[in-house]
């Protein structure tokens, strides 16, 4: 893990160092944007690296200088030391922690966010792997295809198709309740799961398969 620093680039304060900000909650926070429903709250240096290593900015600041934090981008971010971490060092790290314990609500939520980053490479933006419509981030979810109790433990570490991005305006649901499956590598309707006629006039989900 390396250490974050940036440096305050202009006014009096220029050149004195900034550092991630430890917020009220005891999280520090990478974000693509400046609104705070966009945050994304993590424990960790680790974690907060591994998000602007992928191209997220990061809240950072200095407490000598008695200023709210400022959202840095990850250009102007410089790891200092140690170890490179990536998303991908950290989700095998958390997988590890899964077997140990499964059922916290804090790992799913940081699993979630890491893994929508990892296949969203980085990207505020990102296509619904169903409905094929581009949306912001936080619009998005990283779906699990195969649940994780069958899945093998080469499969868990196979990140690249252990989820697939989905979006929240639909398809997720959709794809969680049933409504439609991932056959041979492809999402097509359940037809053996009862629809109504509103769901099936669903324009984006049912107008064909998706590859
Ligand atoms: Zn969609």
């Amino acid at each position: 893990m390396s250490r974050l620093v940036a440096r305050v680039r202009r006014g009096a304060n220029a050149g004195v160092p900034l550092y991630p900000h430890i917020h009220k909650d005891g999280m520090y926070v990478a974000s693509h944007t400046k609104f705070e429903v966009d945050y994304i709250r993590v424990e960790s240096v680790g974690d907060l690296e591994a998000l602007v290593r992928a191209g997220y900015k990061a809240r950072m600041s200095n407490q000598e200088l008695g200023r709210a934090p400022s959202l840095i981008s990850s250009d102007n971010i410089q790891f200092v030391g140690g170890n490179t971490v990536l998303l991908s060092t950290r989700l095998e790290k958390l997988e590890e922690e899964f077997d140990l314990d499964r059922d916290s609500i804090s790992k799913h939520r940081r699993e979630q966010a890491l893994l929508r980053a990892y296949l969203m490479n980085g990207n505020a933006t990102e296509e619904c792997s169903i409905c094929r419509r581009t949306l912001p981030e936080n619009m998005l979810v990283a779906s699990h295809i195969k649940m994780r109790s069958h899945c093998t433990n080469d499969e868990k570490l196979d990140f690249d198709n252990v989820a697939m991005i989905m979006c929240k305006l639909g398809c997720d649901d959709l794809f969680e309740k049933g409504y439609i499956v991932v056959q041979s590598g492809k999402v097509v309707a359940n037809p053996h799961r009862t629809s109504t006629p509103a769901l099936q006039c669903n324009p984006p989900i049912f107008r064909s398969s998706y590859s």
